[in-house]
């Protein structure tokens, strides 16, 4: 530890998603006090996937002070709503897990509490019709929400796809206009301080050196500061987590545009459809185990919204986590830090949190070994939970087609997820932990979705007579289904953008 030590040359080891976004948040709110340099080598280049994100990447572009119609524009992006899930229960079976609220917020009982009754009592709603994100996702609409007028409830909450690649030049104009130095090549070696153990110098093929006080590695799969260097370690959650493939390819545009990310189950993994404005990206997720190359490839070549415009990329990783993100002088943002499938989009939301996090935790005069390992808890606990909601999506399947669907329904889960689904499965009740990404109607739909229905609900709703819920849920279904209608589609805002 060097209490002292100011941090006032900051490198950042690669120009992909995490990169650019690092540099962007970093130069935005300490370019004042730090020296930024960013190295990358367009010889490598970077994962090129990574193109769905989630609503709080809205206050990200708001900390920047990005124009939205810009970059919508810039990157080709379009509006995601939500994540449509077909075919994860069984074949046939859908459910989207729609961004916002759903219903009407009540204290001390969430709403669905409500609708869970209505099932005992066969009202016959879906709990879907309460969402106003999924009625505007259907009919394809979009348009800036924050209430519906006339009545006390939120609007429309959303979040954006874009290119990978357009996003990284854009992030990287702003970042450069403000002052960060983008230094190319590739890195061939890197010096550590003899008594310290903490990274000096990276050197280049070239023979450059590039000298820094604090390393933000952000080179990707690569892990070449904090594994490859330092050896921090993995922790390694494939156990719960199988996929450790995915092929991509992009193909050309469906007739519309879906405002929404679709995720679609195969017999042997699968399939991510995002839709932009120039083309729409495709994945098949997989684990070498259950399935070859060959395999996964004619499935996703099979299942395209039109002609593919490359070959299919293969893209191979483990799912876990850096042991410590933060280690010595090195800080690891994005892919290097750890990887947890694309499933729910939550990888670039990482990034922000990660890079903000350590905005927070930014030395002045030297760092303490006990912030940095409350920086570490911090992440360590961010991760888990975002690996909990994703491993519920695989274990709650009912599939039972192929030895990969079983094997994920009989596996042994953390006890942390175990727990949330036993609450929910005796009582309906799901509690957001501190801090925690996704929220309780998040939980709610996927568990409902996967097939989890509650056997009681809260005591609450029965204060109402079974009139008296029939008239509430008749009303916010009308409110739901008119708010959507009146919307304007979804093209003419990507259409306004792009003025
Ligand atoms: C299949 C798949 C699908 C995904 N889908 C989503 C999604 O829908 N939503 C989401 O939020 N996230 C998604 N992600 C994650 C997302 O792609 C990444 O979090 C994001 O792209 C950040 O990547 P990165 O910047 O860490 O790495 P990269 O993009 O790989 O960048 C690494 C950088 O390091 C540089 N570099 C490496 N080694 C050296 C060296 N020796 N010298 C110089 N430079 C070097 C490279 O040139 C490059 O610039 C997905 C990931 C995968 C694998």
């Amino acid at each position: 530890m060097q209490q002292n030590k100011a941090y006032q040359n900051v490198v950042i080891l690669g120009g992909g998603t995490a990169g650019w976004i690092s540099a962007a948040l970093l130069v935005k709110l300490l370019g004042k006090s730090i020296r930024i340099q960013l190295v990358e080598s367009d010889e490598i280049g970077i994962v090129g996937v990574g193109e769905a994100t989630i609503p709080p990447m809205l206050n990200f572009n708001a900390a920047l002070g990005i124009d939205e119609a810009a970059f919508i524009r810039e990157t080709k992006g379009t509006i995601k709503l939500g994540i449509q899930f077909e075919n994860w229960r069984k074949t046939g079976d859908s459910y989207m897990h729609a961004f916002g609220s759903i219903g009407k917020e009540f204290p001390s009982c969430s709403f669905h509490h409500f609708w869970l009754r209505s099932q005992q009592l066969n009202m016959g709603y879906d709990y879907w019709d309460f969402s106003l994100n999924y009625q505007a996702a259907l009919q394809h609409k979009f348009a800036h929400l924050d209430r519906i007028e006339g009545v006390n409830l939120p609007g429309l909450a959303y979040a954006y796809h874009f290119d990978a690649g357009l996003y990284a030049q854009f992030l990287r104009r702003f970042s450069e206009g403000l002052g960060v130095s983008r230094i190319e090549g590739k890195v061939s070696q890197v010096v550590l301080d003899e008594l310290s153990g903490e990274v000096k110098t990276l050197v280049l093929a070239s023979g450059q050196q590039v000298h820094g006080d604090l390393f933000i590695d952000c080179s990707g799969l690569h892990s070449l500061l904090i594994e490859k260097t330092l050896n921090t370690g993995f922790e390694d959650w494939s156990h719960w987590l199988p996929a450790d493939s995915a092929l991509a390819v992009p193909c050309g545009s469906a007739a519309q545009i879906t405002p929404y990310t679709r995720s679609i189950a195969h017999g042997k993994g699968w399939q991510w459809r995002i839709p932009l404005q120039h083309r729409t990206g495709n994945g098949f997720v997989y684990s070498s185990k259950y399935c070859t190359d060959e395999e996964a490839k004619a499935t996703l070549l099979a299942n395209l919204d039109g002609e593919p415009l490359a070959e299919p990329r293969k893209i191979s990783f483990r799912t876990g986590r850096r042991r410590k993100q933060w280690h010595r002088n090195v800080v690891s943002i994005g892919l290097s830090s750890g990887f947890l499938e694309p499933l729910e989009s939550t990888s670039i939301h990482l990034i922000q949190t990660g890079i903000m996090r350590l905005i927070k935790f930014f030395p002045n005069h030297g760092i303490s070994d006990a912030e940095r390992e409350e920086f570490n808890r911090q992440s360590k606990v961010e991760f888990e939970q975002i690996r909990d909601f994703i491993i519920l999506h695989y274990k709650m399947n009912d599939r039972g087609d192929t030895q990969f669907w079983r094997d994920c329904a009989a596996m042994d889960i953390p006890e942390s997820l175990a727990r949330k689904i036993e609450v929910f499965r005796h009582s309906g009740r799901v509690f957001r932990e501190q801090d925690e990404l996704f929220s309780e109607i998040a939980w709610q739909q996927v568990m409902l979705g996967q097939g989890l229905i509650p056997q009681d609900y809260h005591p609450m709703v029965n204060a109402l007579s079974e009139v008296q819920l029939q008239e509430l849920l008749q009303n916010l279904q009308a409110i739901m289904q008119v708010t959507a209608g009146r919307m304007p589609p979804h093209q003419q805002f990507i259409d306004h953008c792009l003025r």
